[in-house]
Formats: structure tokens, C-alpha cells, sequence
């Protein structure tokens, strides 16, 4: 549809500037110019849409992603899926995402060796919807640790939801084989998780696996991402430049100390979304509030909330990416995230948004062209019915997202209605 311009918008530009009234022009994939007030661009020959004051901003970033999560109640259920419906399933999960206004989303494993490569290649040549997408290997376990669900009579390596290695060398190879693959990230489980059989303060994976992990990543210049719950798993991130910590909720001082003194090269992105759900609205799949294990995440996320507080206040990039994907926590509810980050973390909602969107761009690993609203920016944009930063709930509800632009076409396009938009030539 040749050049658009946004006019008559409340542009939230993702710079730290307070949002203002103005226009947005975007050519091709990119944004061309960022006006404050009407009539900032001279001539015509582009298509005008007038947002009638609705919020212009950049598009959202999920920073803890599972396309391949299936919505069920456990890891058995998700990996039990057989690959033909798996893929189909995660493909539909790209599109919900971008339709919510997830323009990127960061893999944070897959269930399957390659699942997340495919759907991101798919999404990159067209074939399916979805937002720019970091695919993952699936999270490399331990035997024992976290993701070996296989029997101990059934050993086989399709029924276990991690890929299992013992040593480095193990390590070695499955990091070469995602790297075959196509992923961008390699997924490491370096402590437990209370639900399954090792416990979040554990750390089960050994020194010189997690090194020898980062180096064959590095070797190819692919990133590392960890889920990381206790103590000792973030402080080793720390010391092997483990770029990408997810959940965090038991780092103690030193941890935070070495974070903060490393803050440039590192995100932590804790999961609010899975503990607040698993610890309040699992009951229906077997996690009452008052079981133990109920009992148990009210007090880890009580804990994590706090362990937030301390890195927001350190100036450790805290990004919002909740973990969706579990029966309890759908895909399509990730905004909720931003929520909690103002409600339980104290952040404003211009601290969350920005962590949404430029920091985003950021933790996309492009900066300089993803999560904000400047010239020579991808046209990554969309469009708000109301003021996110008055009430940020509104970002959780689809028919307040008018529009949805990724690299300058849309996904959704504005309700073309004549208070709204009009064409003009
Ligand atoms: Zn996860």
C-alpha cells in the first residue's frame, strides 16, 4: 500500500520521552519520519490513517517465550504431542502472539529438537504469521536435573522434555547438533523447578558443562539463555557470560552484586506470569493454593518480587516475559506480565513499557533498529485504542490493539471506519 502515515496518534516512541501528539511516516519496512503535531510531512501519494488519538507505539517484546508450549498442564503433556500436531500448534501460537502485539518474541526452548527453527523459518519466508522470532534448542538438561522426565525402565531420549547430557563432551555435541539445527540461543536448565523432581535452589549442571556449553556457543556466535531459579545458577550466568537469566527468584547478594556489576551484558526476565498463576489459578489442574506446592510458589514468587525490587533498583534490566504456554498461563495472556511489574515490582508503567519495547529491541540483539519509534527504525508499530501508560491493562485486551504493523506491512490493519482513517492520494 506504498508509504503510510500514522497521523492524529499519541506517539509513546520507546525513547523515555513522555508520549505525545504527532505523526508517524513509514516507507517500506521502516520508519521514515516522527513528527510531533499535524501536518509534519510535506506532500502526499501516502496512504493516511488517522488514529483519532488512539497510542502509536513500538510493538511489544516478549522476553521468555514458548511457541511450542501447548497450553497443557504438564511437561508430559507438552512433549507428548506428536510432531505433526506440535508444529501445527506452535504455527497457530505465532499467530497469536503477533496478534496481541508481540512483534518479537525471544525462544526460550523448544519442545522439540527443531520445532522452534521451523516456525521461525517459516514466519521469515511467509509462510505463517508471527513476530521476528529468536528460536531455541530445547533446554539441555542434566540426567537427573531438570527436563529428564524419561522412566528409568524406558530410556529413551523422546520421552525425556530436555535433551539429556552427562559430561562435556555430551554437552559439546548437543550444542553443535542445535546449532545445525539453525537456533539462535542454546537453553541451558542450570537449577530446578519446585514442581518437577529437583528443587529450584538446586543446581545440578556442572561448572565445566556450562562452560564448555558457552564456548561451542560462542564459537559460532550464538547466545546463551538459562533458566536459573537458584542462587548459585545466576552467579554461574555471571561467570560465563550467560546473557539471557530467566526467573532469578533466589539470587542473594553477591549474585545481585556480580549482576550489577555486569548489568550491560545481561537481561533477567523472572516469569512473574508463571509463579503468580501456578501459585493462585492452578487449583483446576491439581495445584491448590493451600498444597504444599501451591504453598510453595506463593512464597518463591513472594521471594522473586523481592529479589526484582532489588535488581530494578541496581539497574539490572528486568524485562517482562512471563513463561505462558501452561494450561494455567494460555498463550495470549502474556501483557498480564506488565501488570505485575507495576503492581507487584513498583515499577511505573513507563518503566514497563520501556522494557517492553526499546529494551526489547535490545534483548532482540538489535538495538539500533527494533523497539523504538525513530527514523531509520524497523516499522515495528502498534496501534492502542486509549492510554497504556493511564491503565497498562489495557494491552491484555485484543480489541484494544487496533492495528499490528511488523517490518512496515500489516498484520492487522486499523478498522478502516471514516472517524478513524481515510485514504488519501
Ligand atoms: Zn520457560
Amino acid at each position: 500500500m506504498g508509504n503510510i502515515l500514522f497521523s492524529n496518534v499519541r506517539i509513546f516512541d520507546g525513547t523515555g520521552e513522555h508520549p505525545y501528539l504527532g505523526e508517524v511516516l513509514v516507507q517500506g519496512n521502516r520508519i521514515k519520519h516522527v513528527g510531533r503535531g499535524s501536518r509534519t510531512v510535506p506532500g502526499n501519494g501516502h496512504t493516511v490513517i488517522d488514529g483519532a488519538g488512539a497510542t502509536l507505539m513500538p510493538g511489544l517484546t516478549e522476553a521468555h517465550a514458548h511457541f511450542s508450549w501447548n497450553n497443557s498442564p504438564s511437561l508430559e503433556s507438552i512433549f507428548r504431542m506428536p510432531p505433526e500436531e506440535h508444529t501445527l500448534f506452535a504455527a497457530n501460537v505465532a499467530r497469536t502472539y503477533i496478534d496481541m502485539g508481540f512483534t518479537s518474541c525471544v525462544g526460550a526452548a523448544a519442545a522439540k529438537p527443531r520445532l522452534d527453527c521451523v516456525i521461525r523459518n517459516a514466519i521469515n519466508s511467509g509462510l505463517i504469521p508471527g513476530p521476528r522470532y529468536l528460536a531455541n534448542s530445547q533446554e539441555i538438561a542434566t540426567m537427573g536435573g531438570l527436563g529428564d522426565t524419561s522412566l528409568p525402565h524406558v530410556d529413551v531420549r523422546e520421552m525425556s522434555f530436555g535433551w539429556v547430557v552427562t559430561g562435556p563432551e555430551e554437552m559439546r555435541k548437543a550444542v553443535r547438533m542445535f546449532i545445525k539445527y539453525g537456533c539462535d540461543l542454546i537453553k541451558l536448565n542450570l537449577s530446578g523447578e519446585e514442581m518437577t523432581n529437583v528443587a529450584a535452589e538446586e543446581t545440578p549442571m556442572a561448572e565445566e558443562e556450562v562452560a564448555m556449553a558457552v564456548r561451542e556457543a560462542r564459537r559460532r556466535r550464538l547466545r546463551v539463555c538459562a533458566h536459573a531459579r537458584s542462587a548459585e545458577s545466576v552467579k554461574m550466568c555471571v561467570r560465563h557470560g550467560i546473557e539471557i537469566i530467566y526467573h532469578a527468584s533466589y539470587a542473594d547478594e553477591e549474585a545481585l552484586d556480580l549482576l550489577e556489576a555486569n548489568k550491560e551484558k545481561h537481561f533477567v526476565a523472572p516469569g512473574l506470569g508463571w509463579l503468580v498463576n501456578t501459585a493462585r489459578n492452578a487449583g483446576p489442574y491439581g495445584i491448590k493454593p493451600d498444597s504444599p506446592l501451591g504453598i510453595y510458589y506463593a512464597r518463591e514468587l513472594e521471594i522473586a518480587v523481592e529479589t526484582m525490587k532489588k535488581m530494578h533498583r541496581r539497574g539490572i534490566r528486568v524485562l517482562p516475559g512471563g513463561d505462558y504456554g501452561f494450561a494455567w498461563t494460555p498463550h495470549g495472556t502474556n501483557a498480564k506480565d506488565f501488570e505485575y511489574f507495576v503492581d507487584m515490582i513498583g515499577m511505573s508503567p513507563m518503566e514497563t513499557l520501556l522494557r517492553a519495547t526499546k529494551h526489547g529491541g535490545e534483548i532482540m540483539g538489535r538495538p539500533n533498529e527494533l523497539g523504538q519509534l525513530k527514523p531509520g527504525y524497523l516499522a515495528d508499530i502498534i496501534l492502542v485504542d486509549g492510554d497504556p501508560i493511564a491503565n497498562i491493562r489495557i494491552l491484555q485486551d485484543r480489541k484494544r490493539i487496533l492495528a499490528v504493523m511488523k517490518d512496515g506491512e500489516f498484520f492487522r490493519m486499523p478498522d478502516m471506519t471514516p472517524q478513524r482513517a481515510r485514504i488519501a492520494v
